[in-house]
């Protein structure tokens, strides 16, 4: 079929997720294959892959190991159901997962997306403590621009303006605390920052703790609300008020996970130990739809008993634990080991350092926020006053607009582009992206916006 015919069918017949589809009808983009870090559309343009194809990609497309691993699979079986009875792969999987993860994580429950992870994590700590006969726990606490996903569970713990408005009176109500985001406080300086934010949630937890199950916070690294560190200490802080007041702490690693911030998990980067841990993105190698729930026996005994005790844990969809998903998991994992890759992502994101040092000194890049090969460069109309530039101006789109042009797919978060490369690639393919991205903000920063501001 020509290009235009599918471009016109696409036009006709698709609705696509996260997207206003006008933008998609004036800059259309239409993949159809891809190697390595490059994905090729169906016009023949070549793009290196910016954001690791929305922040899973590890390897690069069409890794051996992980083509070779799904259908050697597919010979034995592609799918049967979790419910009830378990499949290979996903025994072996759990195992491998509980070996990576932090202590005392030790059961595995599965699912299909990031946020059904954390809807899981969220019914799991609510029925903990109704399990337990302590019936008022039932509240959730997130921080200010939280993202766990777009299902009603996980945007009534997510805190994103833009996405999560128009549902308030859908959502059920969550206690929500600010980010301590350095760079958006008054007082540069990180210890203060932390200690603020610290302090105002020892407040609400005093006052609340009785009524709070859980609390939900992305790993380290904001990712959706756009890409803010947290300030060194604060996520040890937030694991010490937990443990205090006897909350259940819900860590995402959705979209940290799997060595993404220079560890294998982000909460390496401070030894926190969650009772609950989400992942997904990275755990297939960004091949396919499989997610994961990691808790501590605390929690599964709470759910264990006979079936008339009315513990059991009613959650599971069609697909949960499917042998496809689970022998990629297994393929990518055993490529983790092989090439050292974590070791190898955290060389990459000091050379991406050093490559994004001259991106920062570009006139309107006020801030850049990077944790391992997870990065933000906020644009703002002026660096003094970090005013942002007007917003339907959409300066952040129009940046990642021109990089397509110049040969690199990214998507920005408002005015914060997002740099997340594949783990994989090498310094020749980072240089050649950075390149492109310090085009890409020059030209929207100035050239485009000139005659607009
Ligand atoms: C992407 C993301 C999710 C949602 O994952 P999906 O697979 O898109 O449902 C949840 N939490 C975080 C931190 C994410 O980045």
């Amino acid at each position: 079929m020509n290009p235009q015919q599918l471009f016109e069918k696409s036009k006709k017949y698709m609705w696509l997720p996260f997207t206003q589809m006008t933008d998609y009808e004036r800059d259309p983009l239409i993949i159809e294959s891809g190697d390595g870090v490059r994905l090729k559309d169906i016009y023949g343009n070549e793009y290196l892959d910016g954001n690791s194809s929305l922040w899973l990609n590890v390897h690069g497309h069409r890794k051996k190991e992980i083509n070779d691993a799904i259908i050697k699979q597919l010979d034995t079986i592609a799918h049967s159901t979790l419910l009830g009875a378990a499949n290979v792969p996903s025994i072996l999987l759990a195992e491998k997962l509980i070996e990576i993860a932090p202590e005392p994580l030790s059961r595995v429950f599965y699912s299909d997306s990031g946020a059904e992870s954390v809807e899981i994590a969220v019914k799991m700590a609510y029925q903990y403590w109704q399990n337990k006969g302590i019936k008022g726990k039932t509240k959730f606490v997130t921080l200010s621009n939280g993202y766990h996903g777009d299902t009603v569970g996980t945007m009534s713990i997510g805190s994103i303006e833009i996405y999560h408005k128009v549902y308030t009176s859908l959502l059920f109500d969550a206690l929500v605390v600010p980010f301590p985001s350095v760079y958006h406080h008054e007082s540069s300086d990180e210890q203060v920052v932390c200690q603020e934010g610290l302090q105002l949630l020892r407040d609400l937890f005093e006052e609340h703790h009785e009524e709070i199950a859980g609390m939900s916070v992305e790993s380290m690294m904001q990712g959706a609300g756009g890409m803010n560190i947290m300030p060194k200490g604060y996520l040890k802080g937030v694991e010490a008020l937990c443990r205090e007041f006897d909350i259940l702490l819900i860590v995402d690693e959705v979209a940290t996970g799997f060595g993404r911030t220079g560890k294998m998990f982000a909460v390496e980067h401070e030894d926190v130990h969650p009772d609950i841990m989400t992942m997904a993105k990275g755990i297939t190698g960004g091949y396919l739809p499989v997610a994961a729930t990691l808790t501590t026996e605390k929690v599964y005994e709470a759910f264990y008993g006979e079936y008339e005790e009315m513990k059991t844990f009613f959650h599971g969809h069609s697909y949960t634990g499917n042998q496809l998903g689970c022998a990629a998991a297994l393929a990518n994992l055993e490529i983790f080991k092989n090439e050292k890759l974590v070791e190898q992502a955290s060389q990459k994101a000091e050379y991406v350092k050093e490559l994004l040092q001259e991106v920062k000194d570009l006139e309107h890049v006020g801030d850049i926020r990077q944790l391992g090969l997870m990065c933000g460069i906020e644009l703002v109309k002026d660096c003094q006053t970090k005013e942002p530039f007007p917003w339907e101006l959409r300066v952040g789109y129009q940046s990642t607009l021109k990089m397509r042009e110049l040969g690199m797919i990214t998507r920005p978060l408002g005015d914060v582009v997002v740099f997340m490369p594949p783990l994989a690639a090498t310094f020749e393919e980072l240089k050649d992206m950075v390149e492109i991205l310090k085009q890409g903000i020059i030209w929207a920063t100035t050239e485009y916006t000139k005659e607009r501001v």
